[in-house]
C-alpha cells in the first residue's frame, strides 16, 4: 500500500543562526517595532494576572493544514497529520514559561530581561537606598507579559528576587528562593491530586538565571550556597552580568574558574540534551557553540544606537559602541537563542520529568512514611488495650463472645449426634445382613 503523507507541519519558529541580529523567535520579535510581535505586560506582586491581553498586530502566518482528499487517494490512512493536530492544539492553547532571575542589585538583570523579551517589565521600579539595603530582606516579585509572535502566544512570567544578596546578612536570601520554588511544586502537586485537573495553572519555575558579578575571580561563597541548594530543584543557567567590564581573556578565565568551582563542589547545572545524530550540521554546530559558551557572559542594553548606518542595540562609550547582539562582544544572542528558540521546551520538560518528579517522589514517600507511623501507633494502641482486656471490654463484646462459645458447644453436640447416628445405621445394616443369611 502506498501512503502519501501530507507536507510536514511548519516549525513554530525557525532556529536562528547565532550572530545575526534578525533570526529567532523573539529575535524576530525585534520586528515588533514594525509589527512582527506584540506584547502586553502586567507587573504584579500579588500573582494577580487579570487584565493581561495581547494585542494582535498581524494575523498568523501559518497556512491552514490541508485536509486529505479521500476521493483522490483511497490508500491514504491519515495518521501522518498527527503532528499537525498536535501543532494546531498547542498553538491554540498557547505556551507558558516561568523564568526566575536571581542576583544582587545593579548587575543588569532588569536591563537584560527587557532586552531579551523587548518589553518593559520594570516600569514602576523603586530603588532602595543604602540604608534600606542594610536591613533589606529578599522579596519575590512576579511580572507577567503576554507575547504573540506569528500567531503563537507565550505567557512569560518573570520571578524577580529584589534584595537578593543586598543586605549585610545574606543568609536567608537563598531560603526565599528555595521556598518559592517548593511552594509552586507543592501547589501543582495539590492541584494535580484534586478533582479539577483540567485547568491547572502551572506556576512552576522552568529556569533560573543566576547572575554572577564580573568582578571577583570566581563564584563567591554565597553563590555556591544558593546554587548548591537550588540545583536539584530548578534548571540553573549561570550568567556573567555586565561582561563589558572584562576583556576577552578575562571572560575566558572567569568562565574556566566558575566551571572548575562547580565541578569541585559537585554541582550540576542544567544539562544540555545530546544532539540527535540525524540533526543537520548547522544545528549541531549551533548546539556545540551554545554548550561551549556556558556560563553566558552578557551585556544588556535597551538603547538603540546607529552604527555605520545600521540600528543596533548597544552601549555607547567614549571609545566606541558595545553592540549587545554582536557575538564578538557578548553572549547575548546565544543566551536568547538557547532560552527562547532552541531549549525552552526542554527546560519545561526537565522541570516536569526531573525536578517535579523528584519533589513528587519526596512528597509520596513522606506521605507513606506518615501513614506507616500512624498505623504503627494504632497497632500499639490496640495491643495496650488488649492487655487491659477485662477492664476495657464492652458489654456487647462480652455478649458476642458468649454467643460464640454457645455456637461452638452446639456444633460439638451436633458432631457427636451425627457420629452416634452413623454407628446406629451401621449396626442396623449388619443386623439386616444376618437376617438375609438365615
Ligand atoms: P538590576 O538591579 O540587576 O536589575 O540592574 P539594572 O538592570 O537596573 O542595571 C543597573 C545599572 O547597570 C543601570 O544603570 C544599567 O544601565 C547598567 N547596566 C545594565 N546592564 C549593563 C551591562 O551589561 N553593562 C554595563 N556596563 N552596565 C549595565
Amino acid at each position: 500500500m502506498k501512503h502519501q503523507p501530507p507536507p510536514p507541519p511548519l516549525p513554530l519558529t525557525q532556529p536562528p543562526m547565532m550572530g545575526g541580529t534578525s533570526g529567532g523567535a523573539v529575535a524576530n520579535a525585534i520586528s515588533s517595532l514594525n509589527g512582527g510581535s506584540s506584547y502586553t505586560n502586567n507587573n504584579t506582586n500579588n500573582n494577580n494576572n487579570n487584565g493581561i491581553e495581547a494585542v494582535k498586530c498581524r494575523p498568523p502566518l501559518y497556512p491552514k493544514p490541508k485536509t486529505p482528499s479521500f476521493d483522490k487517494d483511497r490508500d491514504y490512512i491519515g495518521f501522518a497529520t498527527l503532528p499537525e493536530q498536535v501543532h494546531r492544539k498547542s498553538v491554540k492553547r498557547g505556551f507558558e514559561f516561568t523564568l526566575m532571575v536571581v542576583g544582587e542589585s545593579g548587575l543588569g538583570k532588569s536591563t537584560l530581561i527587557n532586552s531579551l523579551f523587548l518589553g518593559d517589565l520594570y516600569k514602576n521600579r523603586q530603588m532602595p537606598n543604602v540604608e534600606e539595603r542594610i536591613e533589606k530582606t529578599t522579596k519575590v516579585e512576579k511580572k507577567t507579559m503576554d507575547i504573540e509572535e506569528r500567531g503563537v502566544r507565550l505567557r512569560l512570567t518573570v520571578v524577580d528576587t529584589p534584595g537578593f544578596g543586598d543586605a549585610i546578612n545574606c543568609e536567608d536570601s537563598w531560603r526565599v528562593c528555595t521556598q518559592y520554588i517548593d511552594e509552586q511544586f507543592r501547589q501543582y502537586f495539590t492541584d494535580e491530586s484534586g478533582l479539577n485537573r483540567r485547568n491547572i495553572q502551572d506556576n512552576r519555575v522552568h529556569c533560573c538565571l543566576y547572575f554572577v558579578p564580573p568582578w571577583g575571580h570566581s563564584l563567591r561563597q554565597m553563590d555556591l550556597d544558593l546554587i548548591r541548594r537550588l540545583h536539584r530543584k530548578v534548571n540553573i543557567v549561570l550568567v556573567i552580568g555586565k561582561a563589558d567590564c572584562l576583556n576577552k581573556q578575562e571572560v575566558r578565565k572567569l568562565k574556566e574558574r566558575i566551571l572548575q568551582d562547580l565541578e569541585d563542589n559537585h554541582i550540576q547545572l542544567y544539562q544540555f540534551p545530546e544532539c540527535d545524530s540525524d540533526e543537520d550540521e548547522d544545528f549541531k554546530q549551533q548546539d556545540r557553540e551554545l554548550k561551549a559558551s556556558i556560563p553566558f557572559a552578557v551585556v544588556g542594553s535597551n538603547t538603540i544606537l546607529e552604527v555605520a548606518g545600521k540600528k543596533v542595540r548597544g552601549r555607547q562609550y567614549p571609545w566606541g559602541v558595545v553592540n549587545v547582539e554582536d557575538p564578538e562582544h557578548s553572549d547575548f544572542i546565544k543566551l536568547r537563542t538557547f532560552l527562547i528558540s532552541t531549549h525552552m521546551q526542554d527546560l519545561k520538560d526537565t522541570t516536569q520529568d526531573v525536578h517535579y518528579e523528584n519533589f513528587r517522589a519526596q512528597c509520596i514517600s513522606q506521605i507513606s512514611q506518615h501513614a506507616l507511623r500512624e498505623r504503627g501507633k494504632l497497632k500499639r494502641d490496640s495491643i495496650s488495650s488488649t492487655n487491659g482486656f477485662d477492664a476495657a471490654i464492652s458489654e456487647t463484646d462480652r455478649l458476642l463472645l458468649q454467643k460464640d462459645e454457645e455456637i461452638r458447644r452446639m456444633q460439638d453436640m451436633l458432631t457427636q449426634m451425627q457420629e452416634k447416628l452413623k454407628q446406629t445405621h451401621l449396626m442396623e445394616m449388619k443386623k439386616n445382613d444376618s437376617v438375609i443369611d438365615v
